[in-house]
C-alpha cells in the first residue's frame, strides 16, 4: 500500500463525516471524454444506505445516449488513437491513471461507502487501493507479453498474434464497484479496446470519478465512456448494440441470461460472465476448527455479505459442528462490530439499499419456515438510523435442498449443512448447487485435501484458508456462475482474438 492509502487508514470518524459533508457530485455520463447531459432527461436517485438520505439525482443514459458513448468509442478503436500507441505508451498511460485513482482515494472511497454502505476502511484498502493494483498490473503486463510463432515447415513462417477485439462493454454490479470495474477495464484497455462501462445504479458515482482520472492521466476520448443508467435500459442498449464486440458481466445469473438472449438476438457479440455462487466451506471432522470458525465468520460476514464469492454454505461433520458454531458465534461477537460505514472501527455496514434488506429478512423467515433454526441474528439492526443494517445471522440445522442452502441472498446469512458419512458424503453436498464459483475444505490431512480440491466443482479451491487471492490468480467460476474468468493474464486473452499470419518462404 501506498504512502497516501497508509494515511488515510488512520482517519478518524469526525474527520470522514466532515469530508462526507464537504463532498460535491458529478451525476452526468461520461462520454467522448466529457461529461455531458443524458439526451434521455431521465434520472434516478442515489440514496445512502448508512442514514437513507438522498445523495443525488444520476442522470440516466437512455438508449440514444448508449448509443454516443458506443459510436465514440468505436471511433477511437476504428482511428487507432490508443490500439496503436506502442505498448510502453499504453503502460505509461495507464500507470498515471492507477497513480490518480491512489491520489484521489478519499474521494473515491467516500463515494464507494455513501453509496453502497461499505466500511471506509474497505473502500480505501480493497475498493480502491486493489482497483489502482490492478489497473497498474495490467499496464505492467502488456509490455512483456510476447506472441508466438507456430512449428510449421521449414518453408513458412506462421505468426500467432493477438488483436484487441474492439468496443467491450462492461457490465458490473454494486459490491466492488471500483474493484470489480478494474478487473475488466485493466486488461481490455492494455490490450488496445474500447469500453463503455454500465455501472450499477447504486453505485455510479465513484464510477464517474474513475473516467474522469483516466482522461487526465492522458487516455483519449472516446476510449473509456461510463453510462450510468437503468440495467433494462441502458444495460439492455448495450448488449443490443451491434457495434459492442464483447459483453463483460458480473452479477446475478437472471442478467447473465439476459445478456445471453441480447447477443443472439443482436450481432452474437462475445459474452463472458461471472454470475456468483452458493459457495461451500467444508469442514472435514480433523480440521482446525478455530481457524476454520474464523474463516468461516470472514467469508461469509465481510462486506456484510454481498461478496460473489462469500462462504454461503457451510458443510460441516456432524461430530464437530457444535465446536464449530460456539467458535463462531463467540468470534462475530468479538469481530462483526455493526455500525456506521464512515467509522473506522465499523467492521459490518448496511446492506447496499432496503430493497436488498427485505430480501435478506425474508430469506431468513422462508429458511425458518423450512426447518432451520436461527443460531443467531436474525434481525434488523441499527433501526432508528434510518439505514439499511442486518445482525450476522447464522442458520443451523439447514437442509442442503432448501431455498437457503441453494439460492444466492446476498447478505450476512449462514447457512450450516451438517452430514454424518465420509469425506466423499460432505463433498457430495458441497457440490449439490447450481454454482460453481468458489469452495474451501478444512482438515490437516494432505490426502484428504488434494482428494476434495480435485472433486470440488469450483473456479477457486482453498485449502484451509478462504478468500485468499489476488490479481495473479484467475477469477471466476464453473455451472451457472458464468463463462470467462477475470484477473490473472490470462484475461489478456479474454480481451483478444487470436490472428493467424501464414508466411510462404518457398
Ligand atoms: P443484477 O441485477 O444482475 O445487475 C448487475 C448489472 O446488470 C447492473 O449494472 C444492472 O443495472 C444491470 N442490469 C439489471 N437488469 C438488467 C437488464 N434487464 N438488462 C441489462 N442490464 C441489467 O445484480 P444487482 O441488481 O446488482 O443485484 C441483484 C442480485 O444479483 C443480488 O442480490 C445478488 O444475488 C446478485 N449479485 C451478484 C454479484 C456477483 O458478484 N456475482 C454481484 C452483485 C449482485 P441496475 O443497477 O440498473 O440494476
Ligand atoms: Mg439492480
Amino acid at each position: 500500500m501506498t504512502h497516501g492509502i497508509d494515511a488515510l487508514l488512520s482517519r478518524s470518524h469526525d474527520h470522514w463525516l466532515a469530508a462526507a459533508g464537504a463532498l460535491t457530485f458529478e451525476t452526468r455520463p461520461f462520454i467522448d471524454g466529457h461529461f455531458t447531459d443524458a439526451l434521455s432527461g431521465d434520472t434516478f436517485t442515489s440514496v445512502s444506505p448508512r442514514d437513507g438520505a438522498v445523495l443525488a439525482k444520476v442522470q440516466a443514459a437512455g438508449a440514444e445516449d448508449v448509443d454516443r458513448a458506443v459510436r465514440g468509442a468505436r471511433d477511437a478503436f476504428d482511428d487507432g488513437r490508443w490500439r496503436d500507441l506502442p505498448p510502453k505508451e499504453r503502460k505509461r498511460v495507464l500507470l498515471r491513471w492507477a497513480d490518480l485513482i491512489r491520489a484521489n482515494a478519499e474521494e473515491l472511497a467516500l463515494l464507494d461507502t455513501l453509496e453502497m454502505g461499505k466500511p471506509i476502511t474497505e473502500s480505501v484498502r480493497i475498493d480502491v487501493d486493489k482497483a489502482a493494483e490492478t489497473i497498474a498490473w495490467y499496464a505492467e503486463a502488456i509490455d512483456k507479453t510476447y506472441d508466438e510463432v507456430a512449428p510449421t515447415p521449414r518453408d513458412a513462417l506462421a505468426l500467432i498474434t493477438r488483436e484487441p477485439l474492439g468496443v467491450i462493454g462492461a457490465v458490473i454490479p454494486w459490491n466492488y464497484a471500483l474493484l470489480i470495474a478494474s478487473w475488466k477495464l485493466g486488461p481490455a484497455l492494455a490490450t488496445g479496446n474500447s469500453v463503455v462501462l454500465k455501472p450499477a445504479e447504486q453505485t455510479s458515482l465513484a464510477a464517474l470519478r474513475l473516467a474522469a482520472l483516466a482522461t487526465e492521466a492522458g487516455l483519449p476520448d472516446g476510449v473509456f465512456n461510463v453510462v450510468p443508467g437503468r440495467g433494462e435500459v441502458a444495460g439492455q442498449a448495450l448488449g443490443r448494440h451491434p457495434e459492442v464486440d464483447k459483453i463483460a458481466f458480473t452479477g446475478s445469473v437472471k442478467v447473465a441470461r439476459l445478456f445471453q438472449v441480447y447477443a443472439g438476438e443482436s450481432n452474437g457479440k462475445q459474452v463472458a460472465v461471472e454470475a456468483g455462487g452458493k459457495s461451500p466451506q467444508l469442514v472435514l471432522p480433523d480440521a482446525d476448527i478455530e481457524a476454520a470458525a474464523s474463516a468461516v465468520a470472514w467469508g461469509i460476514f465481510y462486506n456484510a455479505g454481498q461478496t460473489c464469492n462469500a462462504g454461503s454454505r457451510v458443510v460441516v461433520h456432524a461430530s464437530v459442528k457444535d465446536r464449530l458454531l460456539d467458535a463462531l458465534h463467540r468470534i462475530t461477537a468479538e469481530t462483526f462490530r455493526v455500525g456506521d460505514p464512515l467509522d473506522p472501527a465499523t467492521v459490518m455496514g448496511p446492506l447496499v439499499d432496503e430493497n436488498q434488506l427485505a430480501t435478506v429478512l425474508a430469506y431468513v423467515e422462508r429458511g425458518v419456515e423450512d426447518g432451520a433454526r436461527v443460531a443467531f441474528g436474525g434481525g434488523r439492526a441499527l433501526g432508528e438510523t434510518g439505514g439499511s443494517y442486518v445482525e450476522p445471522t447464522v442458520l443451523d440445522g439447514v437442509v442442503n435442498t432448501s431455498a437457503v442452502a441453494q439460492q444466492e441472498i446476498f447478505g450476512p446469512v449462514l447457512a450450516i449443512v451438517d452430514y454424518d458419512g465420509d469425506a466423499d458424503e460432505g463433498i457430495r453436498l458441497a457440490n449439490e448447487t447450481d454454482y460453481g464459483l468458489v469452495a474451501s475444505v478444512w482438515t490437516r490431512d494432505v490426502t484428504a485435501a488434494h482428494r476434495a480440491a480435485k472433486r470440488l466443482r469450483a473456479g477457486t479451491v482453498w485449502i484451509n484458508t478462504f478468500d485468499a487471492s489476488d490479481v495473479i490468480t484467475p477469477f471466476g467460476g464453473f455451472k451457472a456462475t458464468g463463462a470467462g474468468r477475470d484477473k490473472s493474464l490470462h484475461a489478456l486473452d479474454a480481451y483478444t482474438a487470436l490472428k493467424t499470419t501464414w508466411i510462404n518462404l518457398a
